[in-house]
C-alpha cells in the first residue's frame, strides 16, 4: 500500500474544508492556535512511518489523553475501575452534567470529563506524582523525551473551567472522588495540556494497535485482553456524542480532543493521527474526520 501518496493526496482533497469550522476557544490558550494548519501521519506495526503536511507540528492534545489514562487506570486498578464508571457511549456532550446527577455520580465512560476527572483521581490516589508518571509514560510510549505539559494551557483551563469544577463537585458529593478537588483538576489539566505532534501520537498509539505484543512501559502493564477492550471503548466512547457517525463514516477505533487532534487504530496494521484545529459542532475536527474517512475508503482499510 503506498501510504505516503495516499495521504498527499486525501490532504489535497481536504482543500475545499478549508475555513470550515471553528477553533475551540472555551479555553482561552486554544484560541491562540493558527487554525489553518493540516497534519497526518501515519504508523505501520512493522515499522514505517508516512507523514504529510504540518505532522511535526506539536498541539494540545486535550481529551486525546484520556486514552493514556485509561491505559494507566486500568493497569493500577483493573477491573476494579468500572465500578466507578461505565463502558457505554454516553450520547450527550463530553463535558455534559445533567446524566451524571441522573445517574448519581458514575460517569458513563472514562472518556467523558466526567470519566475522566475520576480516572484523575484514581492516579493521585495510587501515584505519588502523577504529573511525572503520566508525562513519563507518555514519552515511553512515543519514544520522545522532550514531550511535555503546556502550563499555560492548563492554567488557563484551569482558571475558565467552571463546567469541570462543577462535574467534581457532583463526583465528590456522589463519593465518586477521594482526594481534593482542586489536586484532581489541576492534575486533569495538566494531562489535556500536553503537546505532542501527529508523528508522536501516531507511535504512542502503536502500542494500543498490537494486542498480541506485551504491553509494557515502565510500571505500565496491560494484558492483551485489555489493550483488546480499550480499542473497544474507543470505538464507542471515543468521539463525544459522534461516535456512532466515526464508526460509520470511519470504521476505526480513535479519539479526538478539542486542540483538532485524532489518533485512530487499525488493529494488527497501523496507527493514525490527524490534527487541524476547526471543529464541527460536536467538537471534532473537520478535516480530521474527512481524512479518515478518506483513508478508510480509499485503502479498503477498516474493521467492518
Ligand atoms: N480539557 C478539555 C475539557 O475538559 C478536554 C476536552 C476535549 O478535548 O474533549 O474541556
Amino acid at each position: 500500500m503506498n501510504y505516503q501518496q495516499i495521504l498527499s493526496d486525501i490532504l489535497n482533497q481536504t482543500e475545499p474544508l478549508a475555513g470550515e469550522g471553528c477553533q475551540a476557544d472555551y479555553i482561552p490558550a486554544l484560541a491562540e492556535v493558527n487554525p489553518d494548519q493540516r497534519g497526518i501521519c501515519l504508523h505501520t506495526l512493522e515499522g514505517k512511518q508516512y507523514a504529510v503536511g504540518d505532522a511535526d507540528v506539536r498541539f494540545s492534545i486535550q481529551s486525546i489523553s484520556k486514552v493514556f489514562a485509561l491505559a494507566m487506570a486500568l493497569s493500577l486498578e483493573g477491573d476494579d475501575l468500572w465500578r466507578r464508571m461505565g463502558k457505554e457511549p454516553s450520547g450527550t456532550a463530553f463535558n455534559s452534567l445533567f446524566q451524571l446527577e441522573m445517574e448519581r455520580g458514575v460517569p458513563r465512560n472514562p472518556f467523558i470529563n466526567a470519566g475522566a476527572i475520576v480516572m484523575a483521581d484514581i492516579l493521585v490516589t495510587h501515584l505519588l506524582d502523577p504529573e511525572h508518571d503520566f508525562l513519563a509514560f507518555v514519552r515511553q510510549l512515543s519514544g520522545c523525551d522532550t514531550i511535555d505539559y503546556n502550563r499555560t494551557v492548563a492554567f488557563s483551563e484551569r482558571s475558565t473551567g467552571y463546567l469541570n469544577a462543577a462535574i467534581a463537585n457532583l463526583l465528590k458529593y456522589h463519593g465518586n472522588i477521594h482526594n481534593d478537588i482542586e489536586r484532581v483538576l489541576q492534575f486533569y489539566c495538566m494531562m489535556c495540556s500536553i503537546e505532542m505532534s501527529c508523528c508522536e501520537l501516531a507511535q504512542a498509539f502503536l502500542p494500543f494497535a498490537d494486542h498480541r505484543r506485551p504491553f509494557k512501559f515502565g510500571k505500565v502493564q496491560l494484558t492483551s485482553s485489555q489493550v483488546k477492550r480499550m480499542n473497544a471503548i474507543m470505538q464507542t466512547c471515543g468521539f463525544y456524542d459522534e461516535a456512532g457517525e466515526f464508526s460509520y463514516l470511519v470504521g476505526l477505533p480513535g479519539k479526538s480532543g478539542v486542540g483538532g487532534g485524532i489518533a485512530a487504530i487499525y488493529p494488527q496494521r497501523y496507527a493514525v493521527a490527524v490534527w487541524s484545529p476547526r471543529l464541527n459542532p460536536k467538537g471534532n475536527s473537520v478535516v480530521g474526520m474527512k481524512v479518515l474517512e478518506l483513508l478508510t475508503t480509499e485503502t479498503k482499510e477498516s474493521i467492518f
